[in-house]
């Protein structure tokens, strides 16, 4: 147990620390949430300070029941699974529009889980990447996520376009980590006429930077271009209003904030004001197509106006089984209102500790505003004598789950859902005896 409880060495302020901590949980409103997810165990048997749900979510106990119901359907129904019972397999992904557009910001009708992000990210610009010889660019950050690199430059090389003219990058200032605002602006103002898409996360993955959906997508839409967003680091852990901020069209992963297992099936929203829109270019596939009329095996695409007609094949139910109870969990908690709620007071406390206790030590790059961040902080580790990665080796060692990413930064991400701030005053405690 030694990674959570009190060590005799613990300085007076630790000491204190953790009282505050255990004050703060007996108050928190959601406290009761932790129990419902399964959390990992160190070497030593203790539970893992687990810090780290922004690359993987905790697995929400009711998971398994919810792939086992799946699984003894099939086996007991075959076929007959797909129309039969409160979990029919055909209109499966229905059931999960709702809650998942709560949750983003949008009307059902504009959302619909299937595939993962990339594939989402790749037939969203299909439809909303139509570059002419006059308008062919697309803006993306500099330090954009490896994977919407590739899914932009591939897509801009598909249309015959070349990705040294045609994308336009926004990066930090010299010598800053967060991406100014007013640079994004400049650069769409900058680029107008030529730009067809700008393609933006939510919150920046590294830094945890929060981007301004609602003003980039005005911006956008002011030069004529079209506004998507990427928000596997977003969607879960900050509140978003899509169709309020007039978003053209989104995607995002499942598996990191939203705790639906390794891989989980992922996300797409659509505004509605395209659902209808013909002209539209689209890659098609039958489940696509009106679920009323789908089985008749008409072969002239005719889909309702929904978000529902990007879908191609059918749900992979297994892997699908574990979404309805993991966004149920968000929902019963009351939502982004109430998890962004606990989240400030978390960060707080973090903040403060790392302030009083870390000056010179510990530097985090993510933004201090609470509008401008989610829960995830991005810490490096400044005296030039001590490398960071051995750092987060030793964090590993001690049994805090967390995250490196090249080239400096080790992520800790206090999950308002799960994690306590007995769990933040831990992982303060080992990096203290670390660092020391
Ligand atoms: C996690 C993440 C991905 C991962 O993409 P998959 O298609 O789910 O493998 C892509 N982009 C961003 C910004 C991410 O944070």
């Amino acid at each position: 147990m030694s990674t959570v409880l009190p060590d005799a060495t613990d300085p007076a302020w630790l000491a204190d620390a953790r009282a505050r901590a255990a004050a703060l949980d007996a108050e928190d409103p959601l406290a009761d949430f932790r129990a419902r997810f399964n959390l990992p165990r160190h070497h030593d048997g203790a539970e893992q300070i687990y810090l780290v749900g922004n690359s993987l979510g905790l697995q929400p106990r009711a998971a398994r029941d919810a792939v086992i119901t799946e699984l003894d359907r099939w086996a007991g129904l075959g076929v007959a699974g797909h129309f039969t019972g409160p979990t029919a397999w055909a209109p499966f992904h229905e059931a999960l529009a709702e809650p998942m557009a709560t949750i983003v910001g949008a009307r059902p009708t504009e959302v619909v889980m299937m595939n993962a992000l990339t594939v989402n990210l790749h037939l969203l610009m299909v439809s909303f990447y139509r570059p002419t010889p006059g308008r062919h660019k697309i803006l993306i950050e500099e330090h954009a996520f490896p994977s919407d690199h590739f899914a932009v430059e591939s897509q801009i090389r598909q249309r015959g376009f070349d990705p040294a003219a045609s994308v336009v990058l926004v990066s930090p200032r010299a010598g800053e980590h967060l991406v100014h605002p007013d640079d994004i602006a400049a650069a769409i103002t900058e680029h107008g006429p030529e730009l067809a898409l700008v393609l933006l996360p939510g919150v920046q993955y590294y830094t945890g930077q929060v981007m301004p959906i609602g003003s980039i997508t005005a911006q956008a839409h002011a030069v004529g271009a079209m506004a998507g967003f990427d928000l596997a680091h977003a969607v879960g852990n900050i509140e978003l209003a899509l169709h309020d901020d007039d978003v053209d069209f989104a995607a995002w992963c499942t598996y990191k904030y939203l705790n639906c297992g390794p891989g989980a099936v992922g996300g797409a929203y659509v505004h509605e004001r395209f659902h209808g829109d013909p002209t539209l270019p689209k890659l098609t596939g039958w489940w696509g197509t009106r679920s009323a009329t789908r089985f008749e095996m008409a072969t002239e695409f005719d889909a309702d106006p929904t978000v529902d007609s990007w879908q191609l094949s059918n749900a992979p139910i297994l892997a699908m089984a574990p979404l309805g109870p993991a966004l149920d969990l968000v929902l019963e908690a009351g939502g982004m209102p109430a998890l962004r709620a606990k989240s400030r007071h978390q960060l707080a406390f973090f903040d403060q500790l790392l302030d009083d206790h870390f000056a010179g030590r510990v530097e985090n790059i993510s933004p201090r505003p609470f509008t401008d961040r989610g829960c995830q902080c991005a810490l490096r580790i400044t005296p030039s004598d001590i490398d960071g990665r051995a750092v987060f080796e030793a964090l590993e060692a001690a049994g805090v789950a967390c995250d490196w990413r090249y080239p400096d930064v080790i992520r800790v991400a206090p999950v308002p859902l799960y994690n306590t701030f007995a769990d933040i005053a831990g992982f303060v405690a080992i990096l203290d005896r670390l660092l020391r």
